[in-house]
């Protein structure tokens, strides 16, 4: 019988893409694609579903007895600092809603997850190891790490098969993002196309482990895919494509856009930034898994403008 998938936060920036993916893997109606917001079309079944209450995720799960749920509710990581309370009661809450469903076992497979946040000041910055000192110094960051060690306690101690990844910043044309310290590195592309310009409130110097969209949802499938011995991670595995500074990055967008002019000035999402690592050591996703990102700086910053500049025409 073909799979049931149910998505939590189906329409943000992950989401966006990983929805279309899954539907045109599985079918339409496999997919249950959920938020707290009305989607401006749907191309498939969808509910509104509250994930800070565990009634709402309870029912949607009851009804629609999913084999896996993709776990995407978070507030991010610069929201989060203006509003530290309410992001952890969220971002805590939602997981252990949707954990406690799979320990019930009303879910077959948990996808949830984590980010490059989840390292601090202390962490290996170039690169990153998979296992190491993690001190995390951002309110989103230790919810990150927080919600790993849950998610291999309920596997340990449940059996609940919940698997992770370490998302880098990600960057796509099709959605925007939400409120996280690397948006910068999607907002430059439309800005560039609008006005030719960018101000940049990360500093020159300040390097961030990135992958482009389409990269991101291979490995997030891969990993669901593998079989359960593949998977011997339980927190959450490391993964990237490449890394950049905000001049690189105006560099790479120049070879399209000659004129482009990028314009610095930090605020402080650049000290969260400075922070985290600047590349990853991915090895291990490589090895178990088979991660394999198609892309590099300048094939993603191709693929961007190609499809911004198809959508604008
Ligand atoms: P996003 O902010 O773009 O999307 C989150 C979605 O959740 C939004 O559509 C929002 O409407 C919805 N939402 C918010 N509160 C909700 C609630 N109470 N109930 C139901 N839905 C709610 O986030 P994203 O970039 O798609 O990230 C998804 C996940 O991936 C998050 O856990 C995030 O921490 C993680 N992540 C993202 C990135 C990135 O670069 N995008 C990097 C690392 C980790």
């Amino acid at each position: 019988m073909a799979k049931r998938i149910l998505i939590l936060g189906a329409l943000g920036q992950i989401g966006t893409d990983l929805v279309e993916t899954l539907r045109a893997k599985h079918g339409s109606e496999q997919v249950l694609a959920t938020d707290i917001r009305h989607p401006e079309t749907s191309a498939g079944p969808f509910e509104l579903v509250n994930a800070a209450k565990e009634e709402e995720i309870r029912k949607a799960v009851e009804a629609f007895q999913p084999d896996e749920v993709y776990h995407l509710v978070a507030t991010l990581s610069a929201t989060a600092e203006r509003n530290p309370l309410p992001s952890w009661n969220l971002n805590m809450n939602a997981l252990f809603y949707v954990l406690e469903l799979a320990r019930e076992g009303k879910i077959g497979k948990v996808f949830w997850p984590s980010s490059i946040a989840a390292f601090g000041p202390n962490s290996p910055k170039d690169p990153c190891l998979q296992t190491t000192v993690m001190d995390p110094s951002t309110v989103y960051g230790i919810s990150k790490l927080s919600g790993e060690l849950w998610c291999r306690y309920y596997h340990e101690k449940y059996g609940v098969d919940v698997r992770s990844i370490r998302y880098p910043g990600l960057i796509s044309w099709k959605a925007q993002p939400g409120g996280g310290t690397t948006d910068y590195a999607v907002d430059i592309f439309h800005q560039a196309l609008d006005k030719g310009a960018y101000t940049s409130y990360i500093n020159a110097g300040t390097r961030l482990p990135m992958m482009y969209m389409p990269d991101a949802i291979e490995a997030t499938i891969q990993l669901m895919e593998a079989p359960s011995e593949e998977v011997p991670i339980r927190t959450s595995y490391n993964i990237s494509a490449f890394s950049f500074d905000p001049v690189e990055l105006a560099e790479a967008i120049r070879l399209h856009k000659p004129d482009f002019k990028l314009h610095i000035d930090p605020d402080y999402r650049d000290a969260i930034a400075q922070g985290w690592p600047a590349s990853i050591d991915d090895s291990e996703a490589r090895a178990h898994w088979g991660l394999n990102p198609r892309f590099d700086l300048h094939g993603m910053v191709a693929d961007m403008f190609e499809n911004l500049r198809r959508l604008r025409a």
